[in-house]
C-alpha cells in the first residue's frame, strides 16, 4: 500500500506568467503542465528540452502539486545537474528550493550511504573511479581465481577487459550469483563437445572472478560506479520499508537524457516511481550516443510498452538551425530505421526551423556545404584559412566557429593550423592532465624519487623552475648513458667541476643541480616513511612551484591569472589522484604509486585537465561527443572518411554472454556491427544538429595511410550523394610554404566573472573564508590550491563518521556495539599528514577512547536525535546556501541544532563562549537561519558538543542572530560576485590559515 498523495490545490499557486509559461509553445506547455502519471517527452535537437524539464519542476512546486523535497530530477553529468538546478532556482520563488537534482550516481550514493546499515555496510564507503579500480584490481589480481585470463608473463594483460566485463554485468543487472548459475548450467550442458566445454569453462572463470571482485570490493568498503547503482537497486528491491520510505519521500521523478540510461538505471527509476507512476522522462532516441558506457536505447524505444498509458509529447520546433541543416540531418538519421521511434511509432520527427532570417523574414534556410581535399593537410589549412579570413574581415567572432571531429587526435592538426594564424582556440573536453607541463614536472620529480639513477631528473632540471642549461643537460645525459652511471651522479660531479669527460657547466646549471639535488635527497628521505601525497607536497612547496603560481596578484583581470589558476587546479587534481590511489596500494609509497600510475598511463588513462570558465573569444575544437548540448553559428565537421567517422569497431575484450542480456531490440540477439553503425550515425546526427547557420562537411583522400580513404557513408546519406565527388582541392605551393610560418603566442586569457542573475551556491566555509580573507576564499574555492594532509581534519572526519553510524543505528532501533563504532572510526581513517607513526597511533587511540566515552554518555542519555547528518538548502536574495546539520533534537524547549566538535575544549565556560560566538557570527548562526528558512520553524537553541571532553556549550537563538547571519551571506555573496579577492592579512587569521606557507601577504610569516 502506498501512502496516498496529498491532494494538491491544482492550479491555485503562482499564475502562469510568473513562470513565463505564456512564452512556451503549446506542446511545451502541454508537457510542463501534465498533471499526474507517466509522461514521455521526445525532444528533438534544439527544441528546448532543458527549458521544459526545469519549467515542469517549477510548475509542480509553484502549483503546490509537489513540495520541492518530493521531486527528484536525475541526469548524467554534474555540469548538467548544476545547470538544471540553477535554472530551477531562478524560476521558483524565494524559499522554495530543495528539489533533489543530481546525477544517477550522486543520487544512488546518497541512498546507499543513508541506508548503509540495511545493506550490512557499516564502514565508510569510498567510491573509486575507473582508474582507481584498475589499481585496486591489479594489486589483487591473484585473488580473483583466474587461470586462462592471467598470463603469468604479463598478468595484467586482461585487466581492462575484466573491469569492462564486470561493469557490463552490473549495467545489465546480472548479479555474481546469476552469472555463476548461468556458467554452471553451460558446463553441465556442454557434455563432451570440446568447443562448448571450452566456452563454458571460460564463463565459469569469468563468473568466479566477478564474484571475487565484488566481495573484495565490499569487504574493503569500496564501491565503483556500477555497484553504486546496483546497490541502490538492491536496497529498494529487498527492503520493502526502505522502498516505501523512499517512494513516499520522492513522489515526482524526472529523468533527463533518458535515451542514455542503462538497464539498471531504468529499473531503479521504475521502482522509485512505484505505484504513483509520476515519472517524466525526456529524451531523443536519435541522440543516444553512449552505448559504449552501457546506454540502452531500448529504454526509450520501449518506454511506451512499459507505460502504455503514458502521455506523449513530441517537441519538433527547433530554435537553433536552418531548415536545410535539419532536413539533411533527418535524411541521415533515417538510415537507422526501423530501429527508431519515428519508424516504430509512425511519428513524424522532422524538425521545423523556428529562427527567422532577418533578410527574408522567412524561416532560416541555413547552408550545408561539402568540401573535398587531396590531403589532410590541405583540409585543415583550408578550414583555418576560412576562419581566419572571417575574423580578419570582421564578419564573425572566433567563438562563432566550432571544428568537430570523431576523436580528439583528429583535431591536433587543426589546432596547429589555427595557432599558426594567431587564431585563439579551445580544446573542449580534452583530457590530457598527465601531459600538462606542471603535472609532468611533478610526475618526473616523483619518478626521480622512485628511481634516483634514472633519467627523470633531466626534465626536472630543464624546467624553468630550476633553469639548467639544456646543452649541459644533454651532455650530462649522454655521459650518463656512455658510462652507464646514474644521471644525478654525473650531474652533481659536473656541477662541482669533477666530471672529467664534461666541459665546465654554466653557472645556472650548477645552481639548478645543487638545488634539485638537495630537494631530491629530502624527498627521498620523506618517501621512505610517508605516503606519496606528502612527498608531492614537499616538492610543490619547497621547489617554489606553488609560490611561483600564486605570487602574482591574483584575481579576475590580472594578467595571466586564468592560466595560473588553471595550473594550480591541475596540481590539485594530481593531489586528488595521489590521495585516492595511494590507499589502494598495499603500501602507499612513491615507487609503488609511480609503477601503477605509469601502467595506467600506458593503458590510456588520462584524466581531464582543469577547464576554467573564461571570457575567451575562441574557436571550439571538440569531438562530436563533447559537442552534445552546444551550438555554434558555423560548424566544420572534419575528417569525414570511413574508419574515422564512422570509427572502426573495436571488439569487446571479454565477451559478455548474450544469453544474460535482458531483452535486446525486438527480442532478437543484437547484431554488434549494426548496433555500432547505428550509434555512429546518431553521433554524426548530433554533430550536424549543432550548426545554426552553416554546416561544412570536409574530408580528404589522403591522411598519410597506405591507401586512399573513402568518403564517409554518412556524408553521402545526409547529402544524398550518388558517388564520391571528383576534383579534390590541393594546396598551392605558396600555401604549403606558409604552413611553416612561426607559431603565434596566444595572449593571456581574461577570466569570467559570475554573470548577473546567475545564483551563487554558498556553504558556511565559503562564506566564512570570504569574510575572513577574500584571497583565502580564492585559494580554497576557486583555485583549489593543494594542501598538505591535515591530521586534525582526518581525525574530525573519522569521528563524525563513527558518530553518524551510531546515531543511524539508534534512530532505526538496530543493535550496535561500541566496537562497531570504533571500527567505523578506523575504517574512515587516513594516514596522511601525521608527523610519524607514533603521532598517528596516539591520535587513533585518542579517537577510540573519545568514542567509547561518547557511546557511554549517549547510552545513558534519554534524548534521541530527530535526525542526523541532514542536508539543507535555502535562498538569500536569490543565492542558494547549502550545508548539513550534524544533529537535530526535539526537546521540551523546542528544536535544538547540535554541531559536534573535536577541538580540545574542556571547560563549560569556554564551550558556552564558543557557542555564543558561533551563533553571533559564524556557523551556528547560519545553521539556525537555515532551519528557520527551510522548515519555517525558529530553532530554540544551538549547541556545540565537544566529543573528546563531553563538554557542551549552548546558546538561545534570537531574531537578531538570524538577521546577522543573513547579512553575512549577503556580504560574502556581493564580494564573490564582484570578483575581487584582495588579501586581508591579520596576525590571528593568517596564523590559522593553511595557505600561509606560500601566501606572500601572510601576516604570520612576516611576523
Ligand atoms: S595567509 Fe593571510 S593573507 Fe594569505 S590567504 Fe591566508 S588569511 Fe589571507
Amino acid at each position: 500500500m502506498v501512502t496516498p498523495i496529498e491532494p494538491g490545490p491544482a492550479l491555485t499557486g503562482a499564475p502562469p506568467e510568473v513562470l513565463g509559461l505564456e512564452r512556451l509553445h503549446p506542446e511545451q506547455r502541454d508537457a510542463v503542465t501534465h498533471a499526474e502519471g507517466p509522461l514521455l517527452i521526445v525532444a528533438g535537437a534544439g527544441t528546448g528540452k532543458t527549458q521544459v524539464v526545469t519549467h515542469r519542476i517549477a510548475w509542480l512546486i509553484t502549483q503546490k502539486r509537489a513540495r520541492p523535497e518530493q521531486i527528484v530530477a536525475l541526469t548524467f553529468t554534474d555540469k548538467a545537474a548544476a545547470e538544471m538546478e540553477s535554472r530551477v532556482d531562478q524560476l521558483v520563488p524565494y524559499g522554495l528550493v530543495g528539489a533533489t537534482i543530481a546525477t544517477f550516481n550522486a543520487f544512488c550514493d546518497r541512498l546507499v550511504r543513508e541506508h548503509a546499515v540495511e545493506l550490512g555496510l557499516t564502514s565508510r564507503l569510498r567510491v573509486e573511479s575507473q582508474a582507481e579500480i584498475l589499481v585496486f584490481l591489479r594489486e589483487r589480481l591473484f585473488e580473483l581465481g583466474l587461470e586462462r585470463y592471467l598470463p603469468l608473463g604479463r598478468p595484467d594483460t586482461h585487466l581492462d577487459a575484466l573491469t569492462a566485463l564486470f561493469d557490463r554485468a552490473r549495467n545489465e543487472d546480472v548479479s555474481p550469483e546469476r552469472y555463476a548459475a548461468f556458467a554452471a548450467k553451460l558446463l553441465a550442458e556442454a557434455g563432451d563437445d570440446p568447443a562448448l566445454r571450452d566456452r563454458a569453462e571460460a564463463e565459469v572463470e569469468k563468473a568466479r572472478a566477478y564474484a571475487r571482485y565484488e566481495s573484495l570490493l565490499f569487504k574493503e568498503g569500496r564501491l565503483d560506479f556500477g555497484s553504486q547503482i546496483r546497490l541502490a537497486l538492491r536496497l529498494l528491491r529487498e527492503r520493502a520499508h526502505v522502498r516505501r520510505e523512499v517512494q513516499d519521500r520522492y513522489r515526482w521523478i524526472l529523468v533527463d537524457e533518458f535515451q542514455d540510461t542503462n538497464h539498471v538505471q531504468f529499473e531503479l527509476v521504475r521502482l522509485l516511481a512505484g505505484e504513483r507512476r509520476n515519472l517524466t522522462v525526456v529524451g531523443d532516441d536519435d541522440q543516444s550516443i553512449y552505448r559504449f558506457r552501457g546506454a540502452k536505447i531500448e529504454n526509450i524505444l520501449q518506454f511506451l510498452d512499459v507505460y502504455p498509458d503514458a502521455k506523449q509529447v513530441l517537441l519538433k520546433r527547433n530554435h537553433r538551425s536552418g531548415q536545410r541543416i535539419l532536413d539533411d540531418a533527418h535524411r541521415l538519421i533515417r538510415g537507422n530505421d526501423p530501429a527508431r521511434m519515428e519508424a516504430q511509432r509512425g511519428w513524424d520527427k522532422r524538425l521545423i526551423a523556428q529562427r527567422v532570417d532577418p533578410a527574408t523574414q522567412q524561416a532560416l534556410a541555413g547552408v550545408v556545404e561539402h568540401r573535398a581535399f587531396a590531403s589532410g593537410r590541405d583540409e585543415c589549412e583550408w578550414v583555418a584559412d576560412a576562419i581566419a579570413g572571417a575574423l580578419e574581415a570582421g564578419t564573425a567572432r572566433a567563438r562563432d566557429f566550432a571544428v568537430l571531429a570523431r576523436a580528439h587526435t583528429h583535431l591536433d592538426p587543426f589546432a596547429l593550423a589555427l595557432q599558426a594564424r594567431g587564431v585563439r582556440y579551445r580544446r573542449v573536453g580534452m583530457r590530457g592532465l598527465y601531459s600538462r607541463p606542471e603535472v609532468l614536472l611533478c610526475l618526473n620529480a616523483l619518478r626521480a624519487v622512485a628511481d634516483p639513477d634514472g633519467g627523470a631528473s633531466h626534465p626536472v632540471l630543464g624546467d624553468p623552475l630550476f633553469g639548467a642549461d639544456p646543452v649541459d643537460l644533454a651532455r650530462i645525459g649522454a655521459r650518463a648513458k656512455r658510462t652507464n652511471r646514474g644521471f644525478m651522479r654525473i650531474a652533481r660531479a659536473a656541477a662541482d667541476g669533477r666530471e672529467p669527460g664534461i666541459e665546465p657547466v654554466a653557472r645556472a646549471t650548477a645552481d639548478a643541480v645543487r638545488r634539485w639535488s638537495a630537494l631530491h635527497a629530502a624527498m627521498c628521505d620523506t618517501a621512505v616513511r610517508r605516503p606519496t601525497s606528502e612527498v608531492l607536497y614537499q616538492f610543490v612547496t619547497d621547489s617554489g612551484l606553488l609560490n611561483s603560481l600564486t605570487s602574482e596578484e591574483w584575481g579576475p583581470g590580472a594578467a595571466g591569472y586564468a592560466s595560473s589558476l588553471e595550473r594550480v587546479q591541475n596540481l590539485n587534481k594530481l593531489f586528488g589522484i595521489t590521495t585516492r590511489v595511494g590507499p589502494l596500494l598495499r603500501e602507499d609509497r612513491v615507487p609503488a604509486f609511480i609503477e601503477h600510475l605509469d601502467l595506467l598511463i600506458e593503458m590510456g588513462d588520462d584524466p581531464a585537465a582543469a577547464d576554467i570558465e573564461s571570457d575567451e573569444d575562441a574557436v571550439s575544437l571538440l569531438t562530436a561527443h563533447g559537442a552534445k548540448g552546444l551550438e555554434f553559428p558555423t560548424v566544420f565537421m572534419v575528417n569525414l572518411v570511413e574508419q574515422r567517422f564512422p570509427q572502426y569497431r573495436r571488439g569487446e575484450g571479454l565477451e559478455f554472454p548474450p544469453e544474460l542480456r535482458p531483452g535486446s531490440l525486438a527480442g532478437e540477439a543484437e547484431d554488434a556491427a549494426e548496433a555500432h553503425d547505428r550509434e555512429e550515425r546518431r553521433l554524426f546526427y548530433v554533430g550536424m544538429t549543432r550548426a545554426m547557420d552553416r554546416l561544412v562537411l570536409t574530408h580528404a583522400e589522403d591522411y598519410g595511410g597506405m591507401r586512399a580513404t573513402k568518403l564517409s557513408r554518412f556524408v553521402r546519406e545526409a547529402l544524398d550523394l550518388p558517388a564520391p565527388p571528383k576534383g579534390a582541392q590541393a594546396a598551392s605551393a605558396l600555401e604549403s610554404i606558409r604552413r611553416h610560418a612561426p607559431v603565434a603566442e596566444p595572449e593571456p586569457v581574461p577570466f569570467a566573472k559570475v554573470p548577473d542573475g546567475q545564483p551563487l551556491t554558498l556553504s558556511h566555509s565559503q562564506i566564512d573564508d570570504w569574510l575572513t580573507c577574500p584571497l583565502k576564499y580564492l585559494y580554497a574555492h576557486v583555485a583549489h590550491v593543494p594542501l598538505a594532509g591535515d591530521p586534525v581534519f582526518t581525525y574530525g572526519t573519522a569521528i563524525h563518521h563513527a558518530i553518524k553510524i551510531w546515531h543511524q543505528h539508534q534512530i532505526k532501533g538496530l543493535p550496535i556495539h561500541v566496537d562497531d563504532v570504533v571500527a567505523a572510526f578506523e575504517g574512515a581513517w587516513s594516514s596522511e599528514g601525521f608527523l610519524s607513526r607514533e603521532h598517528e597511533d596516539r591520535m587513533l587511540e585518542q579517537g577510540r577512547a573519545a568514542l567509547r566515552r561518547f557511546v557511554d554518555r549517549e547510552a545513558a542519555s534519554r534524548v534521541r536525535p530527530l535526525a542526523v547528518e541532514t542536508e539543507f538548502k535555502f535562498k538569500v536574495d536569490g543565492d542558494v546556501v547549502q550545508g548539513r546539520w550534524d544533529r537535530i533534537d526535539e526537546r521540551p524547549e523546542g528544536i535544538v541544532l547540535v554541531d559536534y566538535k573535536t577541538s580540545d575544549i574542556e571547560e563549560t565556560e569556554k564551550a558556552e563562549e564558543r557557542a555564543k560566538k558561533s551563533l553571533r557570527e559564524g556557523q551556528l548562526g547560519l545553521y539556525a537561519l537555515a532551519y528557520a528558512e527551510s522548515r519555517q520553524v525558529m530553532p530554540a537553541r544551538v549547541e556545540l558538543q565537544f566529543v573528546d571532553s563531553g563538554v557542551t556549550g549552548s546558546a538561545v537563538v534570537e531574531d537578531e542572530h538570524l538577521d546577522r547571519a543573513r547579512e553575512r551571506v549577503r556580504d560574502a555573496a556581493a564580494g564573490i560576485r564582484e570578483g575581487r579577492f584582495p588579501p586581508r592579512p591579520d596576525q590571528r587569521n593568517c596564523g590559522y590559515c593553511a595557505y600561509r606557507v606560500f601566501c606572500q601577504y601572510s601576516a604570520a610569516r612576516r611576523a
